[in-house]
């Protein structure tokens, strides 16, 4: 299979996403935050661009404003204020790096790479395209912009699969660097915050990030393509038929839903009345708990019925007794369950590779369905 880094990084966003762009096909309409992406990535390497004379912050700004495109925003607020974050990203880039100082090599640099399933030696290609790659004092660095508003922790970016994939990328094309891969670092640059965040990877984790690939690759060749609601959503151009989003537009697709509405108005504000009822009935039952108490009595009585007072008892086993009991009887090891919570309380320490390995061994136990609410 010939994936793009791109492809792959949609399929674990949102496999439907991935499905309506590489399976049918459909040509995505650009959101007016991919366009904006497109512009900063532009201006960036307007920015570093080797063959000029390390531009301004005036030229930049200029190049930024040149290329604005005001078409993708539904009104003249919203498009003020991309603009001026626009503007502020740069003007914050200026503050923080001295644009002379680098030494790159490379600027949006393509790549393709193979990778072979040792099980059945089937190759696959993956490619894409690495933003920036630099010269450093003693090795090189791998640059990777986002515009998104949240950064993620400094572990995510340890384990950033995309990031083991552009070095394993460079490393196709610098392979003598694999002996000095602590001073090869990558990084992601976060242009809303002007932080950069950086790391390096082993051996190990390149070859975990293969296998991750593979796994990837096997997963689409189930066939299987579901919604995955995220704050990326807001990026997909997707939208207007994506069965998560598309009732949003039902004015546009002039659909006759009067009905419907009322349904879901009736169904939110129910709701909303149940879980106020409901504090309003432990509200109650605190107080005739107390009353109870104060008088010494187990019923009460009213003209409307009475209520009683009943004591539950709830018991659970001490685990180090019943193991000394069961364990000589060969029955303890089939009363353990998998606990779920535990395990992933556990999960955070354990290693990449062995966090892969539970997430392989994961089965579909049971499917509902269940409606959730987000009030506006
Ligand atoms: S809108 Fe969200 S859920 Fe729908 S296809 Fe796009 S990314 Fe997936």
């Amino acid at each position: 299979m010939r994936l793009s880094y791109s492809a792959l990084d949609s399929f674990q966003n949102c496999s439907l996403k991935y499905k309506f762009q590489n399976i049918d096909k459909i040509k995505e309409p650009k959101s007016k935050e991919a366009v904006f992406g497109t512009l900063i990535h532009s201006t960036m390497k307007f920015i570093h661009n080797p063959a000029l004379l390390a531009p301004k912050m005036e030229d930049a700004l200029d190049f930024f404003s040149k290329n604005w495109n005001s078409d993708v925003f539904e009104d003249e607020l919203e498009e003020r204020s991309a603009f001026s974050m626009g503007v502020a990203m740069i003007q914050q880039y200026y503050k923080k790096n001295v644009i002379s100082d680098y030494n790159i090599i490379d600027l949006e640099s393509r790549f393709a790479i193979e990778i072979t399933d040792p099980k059945n030696g089937t190759g696959h290609i993956i490619s894409g395209i690495i933003d920036r790659i630099d010269k450093t004092e003693d090795g090189y660095e791998i640059i990777d912009y986002k515009t998104t508003k949240k950064m993620p922790s400094q572990d995510k970016v340890d384990n950033d699969l995309q990031l083991s994939v552009y070095l394993n990328a460079f490393l196709a094309r610098y392979p003598k660097e694999a002996a000095n891969l602590d001073k090869v670092t990558v990084s992601l640059y976060y242009l809303k915050h002007n932080v950069k965040l950086s790391s390096t990877r082993s051996l190990e984790q390149l070859n975990t990030a293969k296998q991750l690939f593979l796994d990837v690759i096997a997963e689409i060749e189930k066939g299987i393509f579901v919604p995955n609601v995220t704050p990326l959503c807001d990026w997909c151009g997707f939208q207007k038929i994506c069965p998560m989003w598309k009732h949003k537009f039902k004015d546009e697709r002039k659909i006759d839903s009067e009905e419907i509405n009322a349904v879901i108005g009736d169904y939110i504000n129910l709701k909303s009345a149940i879980a106020s009822t409901k504090t309003q009935f432990a509200q109650l039952q605190e107080k005739i708990t107390k009353y109870m108490e104060q008088e010494g009595v187990e019923r009460v009585f009213s003209d409307e019925g009475i209520i009683a007072q009943t004591l539950r008892k709830t018991y659970k086993y001490d685990e180090k007794q019943l193991r000394e009991i069961l364990e000589p009887l060969d029955k303890w090891e089939s009363i353990l369950k998998v606990d779920g919570i535990a395990l992933k309380n556990i999960m955070s320490v354990l290693s990449p590779g062995i966090r892969q390995d539970v997430e392989r061994a994961r089965v579909l136990d049971k499917e509902s369905k269940s409606l959730t609410i987000k009030k506006k």
